[in-house]
């Protein structure tokens, strides 16, 4: 059976656009997936005092018989096919960022992987992204939808980046 996954992308280091489709790309040879939908592109300034220009993000829909785990997993492998070290320090800028933002109503909190991502309900390039492509959904911890917790965090949203379609 295969379970609707949400997954964060975003780049704030080289041509951005091009790191990006590259990650979908991968996305779309996962084994055991399917990718559903991709949001547009936003562009924001860096947030939590990460370094670099600004950041490029999007969200894709999956759907996904592979475990969280596993899911993770071949989404670090991108991350490190597109130039990502895996000593990545944090706050610095990045080629490429994958996220696994929400995987149906899964809730788990392990060292290193925790579900919803821990700061989603508080970032607005990760909540713009993922109303365009699913504003009725609901956080299962916080009972919310995605665009109560947008609007939660105020007016000032990224603006969509038109003709940045994949
Ligand atoms: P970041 O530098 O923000 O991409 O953080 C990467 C680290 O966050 C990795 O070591 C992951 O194991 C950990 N992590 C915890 N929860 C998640 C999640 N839901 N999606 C992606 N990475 C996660």
């Amino acid at each position: 059976m295969k379970v609707q996954a949400f997954i964060g992308i975003g780049s704030n280091l080289g041509d951005r656009l091009v790191h990006c489709r590259a990650a979908l790309d991968r996305l779309v040879l996962l084994p055991g997936t399917t990718l559903k939908r991709i949001s547009p592109f936003f562009e924001s300034e860096p947030q939590e005092g990460v370094e670099g220009g600004r950041f490029l993000n999007a969200v894709a829909e999956v759907a996904t018989s592979l475990s969280p785990r596993v899911l993770l997993g071949h989404l670090q492998e991108i991350e490190a096919a597109l130039g990502r070290s895996p000593d990545h320090l944090p706050r610095t800028a990045r080629t490429i960022d994958l996220d696994i933002l929400l995987y149906g109503d899964t809730v788990m909190h392990e060292p290193d992987l925790t579900i919803p991502h821990p700061r989603m309900a508080a970032r607005r390039f990760v909540l713009a992204p993922l109303v365009a492509l699913a504003p009725g959904l609901r956080h299962p911890v916080l009972q919310m939808t995605t665009t109560e917790l947008l609007q939660r965090l105020g007016t000032e949203h990224p603006a969509a980046v038109s003709g940045m379609q994949r």
